[in-house]
């Protein structure tokens, strides 16, 4: 099997998709002119899914098999968008006087949180959780989004000071671009980043995290240093920064040099080499507490441990099930 493409012409020969494709071998042209493409495109989410269990990477990514939701998905989901449409605004949409503007800014933000939050009940009424877990869940994300403003809000009053700019233009300064799709053909993979900032010529990448942590664990620091290298590739410069906005904890930012970025190449590299095969066997467990934890368990427990059947597959043996424990939900 093909694990490869080799095409001649990025613009005109592009990435298909299929894992199976065939070597294009073209005469006309050299080897240099030729690039290599891999046939699957990773993501961070993927990659740190691999790192976590590779068995659990061959149900999501090459069965394709569905994942359930969660609350921590859904109001990530939830917050991301609130973050987005928030900053659609413009400096000169903001009100003229400055404690207008912040009371005015503490409103939008919060109006958008329970409009976004609406729109989704659909979303969390189907995890059948009861009610008062329901508005726990929308209380404590109501919270993050406040403490997310008044930490803006903070930034913005420094901006102006240091500047000795209008809030307006304090606004525009700090604000990011937003959900910015990235893909590196060359090195096979993808990532959304949710806010680029460009402030005095600095670029800074930053990701927003509602897991309360206050630290940047090994798997934020990998999924950093993939931005970095697909904002490298995208634009051709180096982001001075990235960083995780945790919405309870405030921002943490780790410069990027070569290391983060070479870090990144490799694991996405080894990731890609890894997962060529389509056998069930070449993904072997990683028992974990992640397999099953006090009020849940992956996606795949059954397949694993209770001896369901995929289709068109005979699942290996199972192993013992994992002790019960409290589940990391860093990814959220
Ligand atoms: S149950 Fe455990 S071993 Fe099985 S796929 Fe999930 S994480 Fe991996």
């Amino acid at each position: 099997m093909a694990d490869v493409v080799w095409i001649f012409n990025f613009k005109r020969a592009r990435y298909t998709g299929d894992s199976n494709t065939t070597l294009i071998k073209d005469p006309c042209f050299s080897k240099n002119e030729k690039k290599m493409v891999h046939a699957r495109i990773q993501s961070p989410s993927s990659i740190l899914t691999y790192k976590q269990c590779p068995r659990k990477y061959f149900f999501q990514y090459i069965m394709k098999m569905p994942t359930g939701k969660n609350i921590h998905l859904v109001r990530g989901g939830i917050v991301h968008k609130v973050l987005e449409l928030f900053f659609q605004m413009q400096g000169e949409d903001l009100a003229e006087s400055f404690d207008v503007t912040i009371e005015c800014l503490r409103k939008r933000i919060n109006a958008l949180f329970v409009e976004e939050w609406n729109a989704r009940r659909e979303d969390v009424s189907s995890l059948g959780m009861p009610e008062e877990q329901i508005q726990f869940y929308f209380e404590e994300t109501s919270m993050m989004i406040s403490q997310y403003i008044e930490h803006f809000i903070q930034r913005l009053q420094k901006a102006m000071i240091k500047k000795g700019i209008s809030h307006n233009a304090a606004f525009d300064l700090l604000k990011p671009k937003t959900e910015q799709h990235l893909l590196s053909e060359e090195h096979g993979v993808q990532g959304f980043i949710d806010a680029i900032e460009h402030i005095d010529g600095k670029v800074a990448l930053m990701d927003y995290k509602t897991s309360k942590k206050s630290y940047i664990t090994e798997e934020y620091r990998l999924q950093l240093g993939i931005y970095a290298l697909l904002y490298k590739e995208k634009t051709g410069e180096n982001a001075h920064k990235v960083g995780i906005h945790y919405l309870t904890n405030g921002r943490i930012l780790l410069d990027v040099d070569q290391n983060l970025v070479d870090h990144a190449k490799e694991e996405v590299k080894a990731v890609h080499n890894a997962t060529k095969s389509k056998e069930i066997k070449d993904y072997p467990q990683n028992i974990t507490p992640l397999c099953k934890w006090k009020t849940g368990q992956c996606d795949f427990y059954e397949y694993c441990f209770k001896q369901k059947q995929i289709a068109g597959y005979s699942s290996p043996a199972s192993s013992s099930p994992p002790a019960s424990s409290s589940p990391d939900s860093s990814l959220s």
